[in-house]
C-alpha cells in the first residue's frame, strides 16, 4: 500500500493570519514592536488574546440616569467652547443631553481640532466616566465621539484587552477588527458528539464570539467560546504528547518478560508485604514491559508511598528476561541512598548490583565499565550524568530515572531516545494536581502510588515563632538524650550556595555549642562529595544525632530514626519542598514531629500555606492547595518543567478540561494514527495554527 503523505505546509487561507502585523489597518513597524510585549507578532497570535474585561456603554437618554460617578453613554447636543483662561486649565465643552447639561473637559486640548470634531450645534454621541467636580458633572476625555450615524459602532458591552507600553485600546481594536476579518472557516477537529454534548461553537464562532462579549459573563473562562478556545489549546498540546508518544513506543521497543522466579525471592525475603497499589503499580509495569511497544511511564507517589520496591520489581523483570536495568537519581546522595536500599534485596534475589559515580575514578571505573559490558553487573545505580556519559550495557532493557522535578518534558523525550529501546519508568515523588501532572507528562502512561504502607504513625506539626529558639534547642536536647535523631534544615536565603552554607554552618556551630561536638553534623551543597556522603553515613548509623543541612537532603533520603524534622524560615519554602522535607520523618515506629520555625510577622498566604501543611499530610491534598495559591507557573517552574505556556486555557480552573483534551487526543490517534481522515486533517490544521512545532515534525516523519 502506498504512504499517504500530507505535507504539513501551511495552507493558502491560513497566511494572512501568519503575516507580519504591519499587514494590519493602523499597524506600522512601530506598533508592530510594541505589540511584541504582548507576545504578538501575528494577526494569528492578536487574534487569540482575548478580552481581559469588558466595559458597558450601553444607551442612556441622560446622565441624570446612571450613578455617578460611572460609564455614561448618551447623545448631546455641542454647546459652547470654553477655551482655557490660563495655563494649565482645561478645555471645557458645555453639552446637553435629553435632561441636563455637563460638559466635556479636555486637558491640553487643542483648539483647533476640538472644534472641527465638535462644532457648536452638532448632534454627537459621547461615551465616557463622568464624575462630579465641584458640584458640575462633567466627563473628562471621553472614550468616544461618534456622529449619530457612527453611533451603532460602539456596542453595547465593549471588550478590554491587555495592553503594553506604546498601545492603545482604540488602536489594537482596530487592529483586531481587521484580524478578525482574515479569520476564515476550519473543517472541526473536535469529535462532534462532545462539541454538541459540551454546546461548543464551532472555532470560527467561537472566535468571533470571544471578541465580542455581550456582559461580564462571555468574559469567563467558563463561557462556551472561551472554553472551546482554551479545549483547542489543551487539545493541541495533548495531540503533540500523543503523538510523541506514539512515536516513542512504535516498532522501537522490544519484549521483556520476566519468569517471576526473582520477583518471588525478594517478596519472600520482605517483612511486610506490598501494598495493594504497589502490587497494582507492579502489574502496570510488567504488563507494560512485555509489549512490544516501548515503555514509557511515570511512577507518582508520594514520598514513603514504597516506590523503592516498585522500582526494584521492574528491574528485575528486566534482569528475570536476560538483561540489565539501570536507576538513575539527580544527586549522588540519592544515588547512594537507592542503592543502599536497593542492595540487599536484590543480593536476596541473588542478583549483581553496583553503583556508578563521578567517585569511581581510574582502574576501579574501568573494571565496572568492563564488568557493565559483559553483562556481569545485571543492576547500575548511578546519577544521570553517569549514565548521560559514554556507558555501554551488554543488554540495557530498563531505565529508571528518578526524576523528582528536575526534569522537564524535552529533556525526558531526550533521555528516552537514548536508551536503545529500553523501556523507560520515571519516579517522581512529588505529587502534582492531575491538571499539571497531565500538562507535564501527557505522553506518558502513569502508575499511581495512592496507598501508603500501613502503620506510619502521623508527623505532629507545629509553627513555631524563632523567637522561640531557646525553647526548641532545650527540647531537642531533651530528645536527644532520649536517643532521637533530628534534621535541622536551613533554607535556600540567597541564590548563592556560599552563602547558604555559611548560614548552615554558623547554625551547625551553634547547636554543637548546645549538644556536644560529635554530636551534631554538616551537609550542604559546597561540601566534597565525600564529605557530603560521610555525614551522611555518620547520621545514618547513628554516630551524629542531629544533622544541620540545606535542602540537599529534601528527596530521598531515608534514616528511620530520624523522628525531629526542624525547618528554619519555614515561611519561605515551597509547600510541595516542605512537604518532601518532612517526609523525610515518620518512616520509623517512633512518633514523629516537624517544627516550622517562622521568622514572625508572617503574611497572610504565608500563614495560610505553613497551616494547609499543619492540616494534611496528603501530598496530593497539598499539591492542589499549592496550585491554588501559587498559580500554575509556580508549582513547577514554568521554563524548567517545560510546562507550556498557554494563551486562553487555565490550568487552575479549568481543571477538567485537560483531561478531556488527553483523551480525545488519545482517541483521535487510535482512530486515525496518522491524521488524514477528515478530522485528523483538521486537527493537523489545529496544529499549524497553534505552532505545535514539535507534533509537526512528528507527523512529518510519517
Ligand atoms: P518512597 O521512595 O516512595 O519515598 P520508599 O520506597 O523509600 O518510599 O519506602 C519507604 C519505607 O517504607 C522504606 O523503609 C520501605 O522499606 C518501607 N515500605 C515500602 N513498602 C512497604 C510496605 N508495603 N509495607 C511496609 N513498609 C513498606
Ligand atoms: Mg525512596
Amino acid at each position: 500500500m502506498a504512504e499517504v503523505h500530507i505535507p504539513m505546509d501551511r495552507p493558502d487561507y491560513l497566511w494572512p493570519l501568519f503575516a507580519g502585523l504591519e499587514t494590519l489597518d493602523g499597524v506600522g513597524p512601530k506598533t508592530a514592536k510594541h505589540y511584541k510585549a504582548l507576545g504578538v507578532e501575528t494577526p494569528k497570535d492578536l487574534i487569540l488574546t482575548l478580552p481581559v474585561g469588558g466595559v458597558d456603554r450601553t444607551r442612556s437618554d441622560s446622565i441624570r440616569d446612571v450613578p455617578l460617578p460611572g460609564m455614561a453613554t448618551v447623545s448631546v447636543v455641542i454647546g459652547r467652547h470654553r477655551p482655557p483662561v490660563s495655563r494649565g486649565r482645561p478645555y471645557r465643552i458645555e453639552v446637553e443631553d435629553a435632561k441636563t447639561s455637563f460638559q466635556l473637559v479636555f486637558f491640553h486640548g487643542k483648539s483647533d481640532y476640538l472644534s472641527r470634531i465638535l462644532p457648536t450645534g452638532a448632534r454627537r454621541v459621547v461615551s465616557g466616566k463622568v464624575e462630579l467636580f465641584d458640584g458640575v458633572a462633567q466627563m473628562p476625555h471621553p472614550d468616544h465621539i461618534l456622529s449619530p450615524d457612527e453611533a451603532g459602532d460602539i456596542p453595547a458591552f465593549e471588550p478590554i484587552y491587555p495592553l503594553a507600553a506604546g498601545l492603545t485600546q482604540k488602536g489594537l481594536r482596530r487592529a483586531m477588527t481587521a484580524a478578525l476579518a482574515e479569520v476564515p472557516n476550519l473543517g472541526e477537529w473536535i469529535d462532534l458528539p462532545l462539541l454538541d454534548q459540551r454546546g461548543w461553537p464551532v472555532w470560527h464562532d467561537a472566535i468571533a464570539m470571544a471578541h465580542a462579549p455581550k456582559g461580564p459573563h462571555d468574559l469567563a473562562a467558563s463561557a462556551l467560546a472561551r472554553e472551546r478556545l482554551a479545549f483547542d489549546e489543551l487539545f493541541a498540546h495533548q495531540l503533540t504528547l500523543a503523538l510523541a508518544r506514539a512515536s516513542n513506543r512504535k516498532g522501537k521497543g522490544r519484549v521483556t518478560q520476566g519468569n517471576g522466579r526473582l520477583r518471588q525471592k525478594v517478596l519472600e525475603s520482605l517483612p511486610f508485604k506490598p501494598t495493594g497499589a504497589q502490587m497494582r503499580a507492579i502489574d502496570e509495569i510488567a504488563t507494560d514491559m512485555a509489549t512490544p511497544a516501548r515503555m514509557n511511564r511515570l511512577l507518582q507517589g508520594d514520598v514513603g508511598a514504597g516506590k523503592t520496591l516498585v522500582a526494584l520489581m521492574a528491574l528485575l523483570v528486566a534482569v528475570e528476561a536476560g538483561g540489565q536495568g539501570v536507576m538513575m537519581a539527580p544527586t549522588t546522595i540519592l544515588a547512594g541512598q537507592h542503592y543502599a536500599n536497593l542492595k540487599p534485596l536484590a543480593e536476596a534475589a541473588g542478583v549483581v548490583i553496583e553503583m556508578l559515580s563521578g567517585q569511581d575514578k581510574g582502574a576501579e571505573r574501568r573494571a565496572k565499565l568492563a564488568a557493565l559490558k559483559r553483562g556481569d553487573i545485571q543492576i547500575l545505580v548511578g546519577t544521570h550524568a553517569v549514565f548521560v556519559e559514554d556507558v555501554a550495557f551488554a543488554d540495557l532493557r530498563l531505565a529508571i530515572v528518578d526524576e523528582q522535578h528536575r526534569f522537564g518534558v524535552r529533556q525526558r523525550i531526550k533521555l528516552g531516545q537514548k536508551g536503545q529501546g529500553a523501556d523507560v519508568l520515571v519516579m517522581t515523588a512529588t505529587p502534582i494536581p492531575r491538571t499539571l501532572s497531565l500538562a507535564q507528562y501527557g505522553d506518558m502512561d502513569v502508575s499511581v502510588l495512592d496507598e501508603k504502607p500501613p502503620g506510619r504513625t502521623p508527623v505532629a506539626t507545629a509553627l513555631v515563632s524563632t523567637a522561640r529558639m531557646d525553647e526548641v534547642i532545650d527540647h531537642l536536647r531533651k530528645a536527644v538524650a532520649e536517643g532521637r535523631q533530628a534534621y535541622w534544615v536551613c533554607p535556600l536565603v540567597e541564590e548563592s550556595e556560599s552563602f547558604d552554607a555559611t548560614a548552615a554552618e554558623e547554625r551547625a556551630k551553634l547547636l554543637r555549642a548546645a549538644f556536644g561536638e560529635g554530636v551534631v553534623g554538616l551537609v550542604h551543597g559546597q561540601l566534597p562529595p565525600d564529605q557530603k556522603t560521610a555525614a551522611m553515613a555518620d547520621f545514618a548509623s547513628g554516630k551524629t544525632r542531629v544533622l544541620v543541612a540545606t535542602t540537599v537532603i529534601e528527596v530521598g533520603v531515608d534514616v528511620p530514626n530520624a523522628s525531629i524534622m526542624v525547618i528554619e524560615q519555614a515561611e519561605i519554602f515551597g509547600l510541595a519542598q516542605l512537604h518532601q522535607l518532612r517526609g523525610r520523618v515518620g518512616r520509623g515506629a517512633a512518633a514523629s514531629t516537624c517544627l516550622l520555625m517562622y521568622r514572625p510577622p508572617l503574611g497572610e498566604t504565608a500563614k495560610r500555606r505553613l497551616m494547609v501543611l499543619r492540616d494534611t499530610e496528603d501530598g496530593f491534598v497539598i499539591a492542589e492547595e499549592d496550585l491554588a495559591i501559587r498559580g500554575a507557573g509556580d508549582v513547577i517552574g514554568t521554563a524548567q518543567s517545560g510546562l507550556p505556556q498557554f494563551r486562553i486555557a487555565d490550568l487552575e480552573t479549568q481543571t477538567g478540561l485537560m483531561a478531556l483534551a488527553q483523551s480525545a487526543a488519545r482517541t483521535l490517534l487510535v482512530r486515525d494514527p496518522k491524521l488524514i481522515g477528515p478530522q485528523g486533517q483538521s486537527a493537523r490544521i489545529l496544529l499549524i495554527l497553534l505552532e505545535q512545532e514539535k507534533a509537526i515534525r512528528l507527523i512529518s516523519a510519517g
